[in-house]
């Protein structure tokens, strides 16, 4: 964590790539957004109020996008109806932090356990829609964050899972010890290499940014005799001091993301498909609004232009 002696600069250092997105929001949620010279002193500060970007008529701060993402901490751990996404997928996280279970004939696909304390609410959504959590046979995830991959340990120690993490987030990952759990990893993945599982192919590529091993996975579902591409996309928000390293990563990220096929946008956080708002309409019994080639780029159009933003930003305040 990098740290300066006070004022605005500290804002834009405080948050560095190793923080964990709960002790941003928890901060912004307890200091509430009038109290600005206190966040230099805490720990984990939220991100800056700056820079502001439009994208699709809606305007994002570094804080607001946060925010979006994770709620509050109440959010973070109430359990979201459980749900059929589209063919084997459903949703079994809570309100703002995505865990999507893949059903097969040979077993199930977790794919983020997110805190350990979830856990128990993510076996009961998997319950609840008529599954067994035993059945859980491979865990994956999206990135080495805590609200994410917190839970591995308690996962495997319940189902016997075997966990497999992208090699890039394999250190971040190995640090994550909730009460001094070793974090499991069974098989270490690499760009562009598919897991399978009683005929479900889940390709995993590397989109760092956000984390070092950052994955995007994609695969397909049949549903009513069609085959859609799912994308479930990795966090793509930028920290709010840009090196040249994720700088670089970025640019390549960013192109790779736009050119996956996507009929079905999926994300770490729900707010980055606004599952909230497709549940509602398919409670209306609206036509499956997930399937949503219309929204595969918003999120990376919303993260995106706020990296531009950023790194605008970044380079004035360094007088170039
Ligand atoms: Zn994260």
């Amino acid at each position: 964590m990098m740290r300066s002696a006070s004022g605005s600069a500290a804002l834009r250092m405080a948050s560095s790539r190793a923080s964990f997105c709960i002790s941003f929001i928890t901060a912004a949620v307890v200091l509430g957004a009038s109290v600005s010279s206190a966040w230099a002193q805490t720990a984990n500060p939220p991100p800056a109020d700056h820079p502001e970007v439009t994208v699709h008529g809606r305007k994002f701060t570094p804080r607001s996008i946060l925010a979006r993402n994770m709620g509050t901490p109440e959010d973070q751990t109430t359990q979201f109806p459980p749900h059929k996404i589209i063919g084997n997928v459903y949703y079994v996280g809570t309100r703002t932090l995505s865990s999507f279970l893949i059903v097969t004939p040979q077993g199930s696909i977790l794919i983020n356990s997110t805190y350990e304390r979830n856990v128990p609410t993510i076996q009961k959504s998997v319950e609840q829609l008529g599954f067994r959590f035993s059945d859980v046979k491979i865990l994956l995830g999206t990135h080495a964050h805590n609200d994410h991959q917190e839970g591995d340990a308690l996962v495997k120690e319940m189902t016997g899972t075997q966990t497999m993490a992208m090699a890039e987030d394999v250190p971040a990952l190995q640090a994550m010890k909730p009460s001094g759990k070793e974090h499991p990893i069974d098989k270490t993945l690499h760009d562009g290499e598919t897991v399978t599982l009683g005929g479900t192919t889940l390709t995993a590529h590397l989109t760092p940014g956000h984390t070092r091993g950052c994955t995007t996975w994609t695969m397909k579902a049949q549903d009513g005799g069609k085959m859609y591409n799912l994308v479930i996309g990795c966090s793509l928000r930028p920290p709010a001091t840009l090196t040249p390293e994720v700088i670089a990563e970025f640019n390549h990220t960013f192109p790779l993301v736009r050119s996956l096929a996507c009929d079905v946008p999926l994300g770490d956080h729900p707010a980055q498909y606004s599952m909230q708002e497709k549940y509602a309409k398919l409670q209306k019994g609206a036509p499956n609004p997930f399937i949503d080639p219309a929204g595969c780029k918003n999120e990376v159009d919303i993260e995106e232009a706020m990296f531009h933003a950023l790194l605008d930003e970044q380079r004035q305040a360094a007088g170039h």
